[in-house]
Parts: structure tokens; C-alpha cells; sequence
């Protein structure tokens, strides 16, 4: 087959890695992607998209349900309702299936060259990629790493048989009747709430002692109190043992030492996930390592000169939208545009029953930075649009410098919260003080009212409360 050469080579063509080449080819730059699975990465295919079907289809499947159990407060009734769940799949690998075509359409009109095959380096300026109809070997001037990461397997529980990754979950035909989470993370909780919903008993075993360790425990508090009214038994500060020997059941201690046998149909194992970091030929390159991830600097350079890596392979927090900023970046620096990652702060947004956000810094984390704080809260139960939405579980709260106002932080919890993200993200990024949030008309009745009031409350004159 005949060398390729190029000036940018991608490899991965996840949010990371679509993104680079998509703004490469509009800067006009001669690019390559490779990638051995479909467009869209984990992101597309079996992560962010799908999940958050899923999660939908259990929201609308439970209303319903408590609608059927005469249990709507707005005077809704159903008669028996059930869930298809093949169908629900197939709804989901619909979305997946058009957004993957659209990112393999959007690298066609950037220009893009799309080889499809496992790529691996020959050295520093050489890929060879194992194609279907022979090895294709290209040489670039700039490579990207962009090769993502994959779950956590462990020892005691490999992936197999009854244990499955969000991979497998995302691909049930039928709901399980009893499912065993292990982790209480953003996966865990995630999914785990969408099956509970979906009508599977639901365990979660957690190591620590509390859930979605990342967020303050006022955030996570409305998410627990949902698990507990959906049934879901949440076992903390719980490690895993193993499977019984018959295969039945997970086997767990508590952290007094009580055993635990947790029958199962599934057992979802959701402890995080890895950097991608062997299979393309690391050892080919002398790349140095910022313990598990790929070490890049502030403008996604690795050690070696013209190797740039973005997204989950190069480290916290593995978010797509994290990758994309990181890729479009490196685009614009191979062409020769002066940028470097100056991001103020990335937004952070758990789709778990109520959602959570966060941007920028808690309270907890401004005061370990030893900042003077103000801190406005504002509870959706003094929202008007919360009420009409039976979602008046949760609050936004607002974190600034005592001294000039500047917004530090902004968290929240709420149903459908996860769209406040954007204005959460705009204060921060473009440094707002507590008067532009609250000089800021917020159209009503909106949730994002809350935020309005909830910097109000920090200048210390909330109107609705
Ligand atoms: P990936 O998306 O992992 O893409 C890497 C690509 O590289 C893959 O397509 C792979 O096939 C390819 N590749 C690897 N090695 C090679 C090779 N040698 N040759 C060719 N191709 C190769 N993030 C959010 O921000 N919001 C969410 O709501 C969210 N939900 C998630 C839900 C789940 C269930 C999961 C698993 C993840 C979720 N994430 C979410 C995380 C998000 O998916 C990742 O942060 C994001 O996909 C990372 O993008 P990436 O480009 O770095 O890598
Ligand atoms: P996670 O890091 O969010 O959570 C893992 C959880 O498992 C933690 O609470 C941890 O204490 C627990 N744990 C670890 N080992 C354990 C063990 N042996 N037994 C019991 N519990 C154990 O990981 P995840 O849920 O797998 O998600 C992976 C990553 O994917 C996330 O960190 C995030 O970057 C990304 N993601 C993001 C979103 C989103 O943005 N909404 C959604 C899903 C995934």
C-alpha cells in the first residue's frame, strides 16, 4: 500500500481526536485521522450518548409508572405500563448511529482522510495501521494521541459471564431482575439509578463511605435520598470479594466485617477507568508518564517534539468536553496560532436523579485555598418553575471572594439542571463578580432564576426567600 504522509496524523477518533482533525481541516491543514473502532470514541458509542438515553427513557418509564400506581400529583393516569427494552436499545443505537455518521460526515467536509484500522508507531514521525486490506504506513510531521481509556477490570470480578462494564450495560435486552453495582461513581450512580427505575433491584457497594466521593456531601444528599426512595440498597464503605462459588452472588464485607452475599443477574462493575496507554507502540517512544496518563504541558505537548496527546489519555478529569477544548486547541497550535490552555474552570454535571453541577471551587476547596468567602444558596423549593415541575428537591449556590465579589465556584442540584452548566461556566470563565449574576435579567419562571437569587443571597438581599 502506498506511504501517506501528512503534516497532522490523529490517532483515535473519540471527542479528543474528532475535534483536532475536524478544526485541523478547517485551518486548512493536510490531516489524517486513524481509528479502529467507530467515530465518536467511547463518547459516541458507549458512553455519554447512550447512557444519557437510556437515563431518559427510565425518567419517562418511572413517571409513568407512578402515574399507573395513581401516584401523580397532577391528576395523570396510566394503565399498565411496560417497558420494551430492545426497543428502547434500539431507539438509543439509532442517536448513536446518526451522531457517528455526523462526525464521519463532518471530517469529510473538513478535508479529513479517515483510515480505519489499529494504529501503532513505528517511531517518533511513523504509524503503521493494521487496515483490512493491508498495513498502511503514514509519516506526519505532527502525530495526536488521542486514544482514550477503558474500564477498570478487577482481579476478583474480570469482565465476563454476568459481570459487565457500562459497555455491556448499555447494550441489555432485557432489564435484569436483581443488579449488583460496584462503585458509587458517576457510572454507578448513573446507570445504577436508570435500572432502579427501569424496575431491576438494585445494590450498589461502594469502598468509601459515601457516594460520588467528588462532590460535597450537601450536593450529593437530594441523589441519596432518591436511591433510598427507589429502593436502591447502598452499601458503603463495602469491598467487593469476589463472586460465590456457585456464581449466584457477589460477595462483599462491610467495613465492621460483616459478610455480605448480594444475589445477582448482573453485576455492573464501575471502579473508573483507565488511560489507554498500550496497544499503539508507546514502547516505540520515549514519552514520559505523569503516573498512569500520558504527561503533556499546557499546550498538550508530550516529551517529545511534535507528539501531542489530548483527552482521557492524558489524565483528570476524563470529561468529553475536557478532550474537545484540549483538541481544538491543538489544531490551532499546529497551525501555527498562539494558544495554550488557559481554561478558568471546567464544568462538571452528574445526570444522576436530581442532577448535579459544579464549576470552579466548593466552598470547602476556596477555604483550603485560604479565600475569604461569601456563599449564597438558593433552594428550588422558592422556585416557581421548580414547582411546576415537581422538581423542587435541590439548590444552586454561588462561591465569591469576600472581598471583590469575583464568582469562584457555582454548584447545584436539581432535576434537569445539567443546561444551568452553561451560564454556570460563562460567570466563571469570564471572571463575573456577584452583581453582573445578579444584574443579569433571568427570564421568568425559570430554574435558572435560582441562580440569580442564589448571588442575591450572597450580597445579603435574596428577594424570593
Ligand atoms: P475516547 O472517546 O475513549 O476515544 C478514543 C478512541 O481512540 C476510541 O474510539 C478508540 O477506538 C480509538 N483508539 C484507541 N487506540 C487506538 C489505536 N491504536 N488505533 C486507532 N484507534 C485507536 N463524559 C462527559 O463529559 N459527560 C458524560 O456524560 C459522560 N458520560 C459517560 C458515560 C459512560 C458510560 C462512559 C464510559 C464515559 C462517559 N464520559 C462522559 C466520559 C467520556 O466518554 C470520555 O471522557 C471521552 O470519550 C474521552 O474522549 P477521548 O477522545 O479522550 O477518548
Ligand atoms: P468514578 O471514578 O466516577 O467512580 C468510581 C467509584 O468506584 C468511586 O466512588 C470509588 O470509590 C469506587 N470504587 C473503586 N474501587 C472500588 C472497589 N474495589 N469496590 C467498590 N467501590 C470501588 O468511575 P466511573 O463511575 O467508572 O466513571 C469513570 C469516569 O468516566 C468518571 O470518572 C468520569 O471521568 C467519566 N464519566 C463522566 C460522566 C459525566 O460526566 N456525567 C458520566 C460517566 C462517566
Amino acid at each position: 500500500m502506498k506511504e501517506i504522509t501528512c503534516k497532522l496524523l490523529v490517532i483515535g477518533a473519540g471527542p479528543g481526536g474528532y475535534v483536532c482533525a475536524i478544526r485541523a481541516g478547517q485551518l486548512g491543514i493536510d490531516t489524517v485521522i486513524v481509528e479502529m473502532a467507530k467515530p465518536g470514541g467511547t463518547c459516541l458509542n458507549i458512553g455519554c450518548i447512550p447512557s444519557k438515553a437510556i437515563i431518559h427513557a427510565a425518567d419517562d418509564f418511572t413517571k409513568t409508572v407512578a402515574m399507573a400506581a395513581g401516584k401523580n400529583a397532577m391528576g395523570i393516569k396510566a394503565d399498565n405500563p411496560v417497558i420494551d427494552l430492545a426497543k428502547t436499545m434500539s431507539w438509543k443505537d439509532g442517536i448513536t448511529g446518526r451522531l457517528t455518521l455526523g462526525v464521519a460526515g463532518l471530517l469529510k467536509k473538513a478535508g479529513v482522510k479517515i483510515v480505519v484500522g489499529r494504529a501503532k508507531f513505528r517511531d517518533g514521525k511513523t504509524v503503521a495501521v493494521e487496515t483490512e486490506t493491508g498495513e498502511q504506513v503514514i509519516r506526519a510531521e505532527n502525530i495526536v494521541i488521542a486514544t482514550g481509556s477503558a474500564p477498570v477490570e478487577l482481579p476478583m470480578l474480570p469482565f465476563g459471564g454476568k459481570v459487565i462494564s457500562s459497555t455491556g450495560a448499555l447494550s441489555l435486552a432485557e432489564v435484569p431482575e436483581r443488579l449488583a453495582v460496584v462503585g458509587a461513581g458517576y457510572i454507578g450512580l448513573e446507570l445504577g439509578l436508570a435500572f432502579a427505575k427501569l424496575g431491576a433491584k438494585v445494590t450498589i457497594v461502594e469502598a468509601l463511605d459515601r457516594i460520588l466521593p467528588l462532590y460535597d456531601t450537601q450536593l450529593t444528599q437530594p441523589v441519596a435520598k432518591r436511591l433510598a426512595a427507589l429502593g436502591v440498597e447502598v452499601l458503603l464503605g463495602t469491598k467487593v470479594k469476589g463472586l460465590s462459588s456457585n456464581g449466584e452472588a457477589l460477595l462483599a464485607e462491610t467495613g465492621s466485617g460483616e459478610e455480605k452475599r448480594i444475589a445477582a443477574d448482573k453485576i455492573l462493575v464501575t471502579v473508573g477507568r483507565k488511560p489507554v496507554t498500550e496497544g499503539w507502540g508507546r514502547e516505540e517512544l520515549e514519552l514520559d508518564m505523569d503516573g498512569r496518563f500520558l504527561k503533556v504541558d499546557e499546550q498538550c505537548r508530550t516529551s517529545m517534539r511534535g507528539i501531542y496527546a489530548v483527552g482521557d489519555v492524558t489524565g483528570e478529569p476524563m470529561l468529553a468536553h475536557r478532550a474537545m477544548a484540549q483538541g481544538e486547541m491543538v489544531a490551532e497550535i499546529v497551525s501555527g496560532k498562539r494558544r495554550s490552555w488557559d481554561k478558568r474552570a471546567i464544568p462538571a454535571v452528574c445526570f444522576t436523579d436530581p442532577e448535579i453541577v459544579s464549576v470552579g471551587l466548593s466552598p470547602d476547596e476556596a477555604k483550603a485555598q485560604g479565600r475569604e468567602i461569601k456563599v449564597g444558596q438558593f433552594p428550588f423549593a422558592a422556585n416557581g418553575r421548580a414547582m411546576t415541575l415537581s422538581a423542587e428537591e435541590g439548590f444552586v449556590r454561588v462561591v465569591a471572594r469576600a472581598d471583590n465579589h469575583l464568582v469562584l465556584g457555582i454548584q447545584a442540584v436539581g432535576a434537569g439542571i445539567s443546561e444551568l452548566s452553561a451560564a454556570f461556566g460563562l460567570a466563571v470563565e469570564m471572571g463575573a463578580r456577584l452583581e453582573d449574576v445578579a444584574g443579569t435579567i433571568h427570564a421568568h419562571p425559570t430554574q435558572s432564576e435560582a441562580f440569580a437569587e442564589a448571588a442575591l443571597k450572597a450580597l445579603g438581599h435574596a428577594l424570593h426567600m
